[in-house]
């Protein structure tokens, strides 16, 4: 083995790279803070919190963007853990920006899915859970809130089992009946842990009282019911629960649960022991040229997520790249695989908590953002010039909003088509023509309306335009296309003034209607008609 593959293999087995997916409100911005807090990336909790107030203002979203000066809507935090390099992939919260949070999770190797012990698993959850699933990678549970009033946590897991389909196994289980808890028992240490009075409000790191199971303390605190239900509880789970097993965990089959409290740090540090010591390394990704091996000598990686304009003054852009093999060194120069060229990357920037700072080098599992020039779009692979290949594309996620949007002033037509396709490579819109209309006006489609708001203020920021906006009633995108090959036009489409008939940017025809019950009328009275909800493989 040679020197740099041996310094590769040491690195990558110190990394662990993940997001937390969770419906709003479940505790996710807490238990990043909590995980940063044990990482000794912070030293006070709450340095976090103060970028989500607000957060559904757009312009407030934007002055937060410049304060901080790093992108809200895809931040990484970087800390070390016990000998471990952690890569957390921030996501943002609100639900119309879930676009970016999906292509986040195209660059992690596990997931976090934070639930309200109180709620269960939720709406966002859902959709979340569904990419990563897709994806089959890892996931581990964290159930929030443990403090408060919550379901059983037998309701959880078969919660767990029947909306999401994925069985999960409890790492630890609420003391405490009728959804009050006083604590937990760990199961792998066999250890009981309970509240302890928190005088200082989850700010610093303890949190627990820890007791073997036959301390006589035990049993004073929580009670002989209590104890009595616990002891059922775990030697029923001991015997007809799903066993652990390691493999069906990484294969997204089965996801560890962890009981705990963000706020007041309860069964954070376990769990953040638990996810460190089960969560997978950086792991191989499928390229044109098959699987891409993380200690393969050769450098690559792909961009995940484009930020444009983050100091205005400037017009810079912020390409995020996810590291997949070999090591990152400033300077170096790579292949950049849709454009064919060669690319020096100068000023790559790594984020270590709130603050960016320039890096010398990178390993598989880290990210960096760096200075692009323009060239780099979503889902662009760079890898070494003597070994070129492609990895595999992402998934497009459907739009859900659409409008018609054209420039106030047609003066200032260029711009407007340069701001449009800028902020289509960041992947923040899609563009749609109308069939027969003409060229001054686009269709716009998104997957949450907040995106309306974004494009509308960057244009007029960055590109100097102001735009007329019109809503479109339309919720449903299909790409159409007949069984024999033959063109689908307004005219050879049966029921095509239903809808919007509109062509995509690489003039595939498509189709918008109000909802799915309006696809039902297209669907029966066009016999060989096929649909989709993403453009057709060509
Ligand atoms: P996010 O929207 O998922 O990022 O959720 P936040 O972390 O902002 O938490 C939402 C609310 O729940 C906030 O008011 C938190 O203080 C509160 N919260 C978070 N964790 C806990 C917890 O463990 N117990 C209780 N009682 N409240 C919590």
């Amino acid at each position: 083995m040679s020197e740099l593959q041996e310094e590769l293999r040491r690195e990558i087995e110190k990394r662990r790279t993940f997001a937390i997916i969770s419906h709003p409100d479940a505790g996710k911005t807490t238990l990043t803070e909590k995980l940063l807090l044990y990482g000794g990336a912070i030293h006070l909790a709450g340095s976090i919190k103060s970028r989500k107030t607000q957060r559904h203002a757009v312009s407030d979203w934007m002055e937060i963007e410049k304060q901080r000066g790093i992108s809200v809507t895809s931040s990484v935090l970087q800390f070390d853990y016990d000998g471990c390099r952690i890569n957390i992939l921030d996501t943002p919260g609100h639900q119309d920006f879930s676009e970016d949070t999906y292509r986040t999770l195209m660059a992690v190797d596990s997931a976090v899915m934070v639930i309200d012990v109180a709620k269960g698993v939720e709406a966002q959850t859902k959709k979340l859970f569904k990419v990563c699933s897709e994806r089959g990678i890892p996931i581990f549970t964290f159930v929030n809130k443990l403090d408060h009033y919550g379901k059983a946590p037998i309701d959880i897991m078969d919660e767990i089992e029947n909306v999401l389909g994925i069985r999960s196994y409890p790492m630890n289980w609420p003391i405490g009946q009728d959804g009050q808890y006083l604590g937990v028992y760990d199961r792998r240490n066999k250890k009981v842990l309970l509240f302890a009075a928190d005088t200082s409000h989850g700010q610093q790191a303890r949190i627990a009282d820890v007791y073997e199971p036959d301390d006589p303390a035990v049993i004073a605190r929580i009670g002989e019911e209590n104890f009595q239900a616990l002891k059922d509880d775990i030697d029923l789970l001991d015997e007809a629960g799903e066993p652990f097993d390691m493999e069906k965990v990484n294969a997204g089959e089965l996801t560890p649960m962890f009981f705990g409290s963000a706020m007041t740090n309860f069964g954070v540090q376990d769990f953040l022991e638990g996810y460190i010591r089960m969560a997978p390394t950086p792991q191989p990704r499928p390229s044109s040229d098959g699987l891409i091996a993380p200690d393969d000598e050769k450098f690559s990686g792909f961009v995940f997520k484009i930020q444009a304009n983050m100091n205005p003054a400037h017009r810079d852009r912020l390409a995020f790249i996810r590291i997949c093999s070999g090591k990152f060194e400033r300077n170096m120069s790579v292949w950049h695989e849709r454009s064919d060229k060669l690319i020096k990357l100068a000023q790559p920037q790594q984020f270590l908590a709130q603050d960016r700072q320039i890096i010398d080098t990178a390993y598989p599992g880290d990210i960096v953002g760096l200075f692009d020039p323009g060239i780099f779009g979503i889902g662009d692979t760079i890898c070494d010039e003597h070994h070129k290949f492609k990895y595999a594309d992402f998934p497009v996620f459907p739009p859900e909003k659409f409008a018609r949007v054209q420039a106030k002033d047609t003066m200032k037509r260029k711009q407007f088509v340069k701001g449009m396709e800028q902020l289509t490579q960041e992947g923040a819109i899609q563009l749609f023509q109308q069939a027969g209309a003409g060229m001054e006006s686009y269709i716009v489609g998104t997957v949450g309306t907040l995106q309306f708001e974004v494009l509308e203020y960057r244009l007029k920021n960055e590109y100097n335009v102001d735009i007329i906006m019109q809503m479109q009633p339309y919720e449903v995108a299909r790409w159409l296309a007949f069984e024999d090959g033959r063109e689908v036009t307004p005219a050879s489409l049966k029921g095509a003034d239903r809808g919007m008939f509109v062509y995509d940017r690489h003039q595939n025809p498509v189709l918008l209607v109000n909802n799915e019950w309006a696809l039902g009328w297209i669907t029966d009275n066009n016999p060989d008609l096929l649909l989709n909800h993403v453009p057709f493989d060509k």
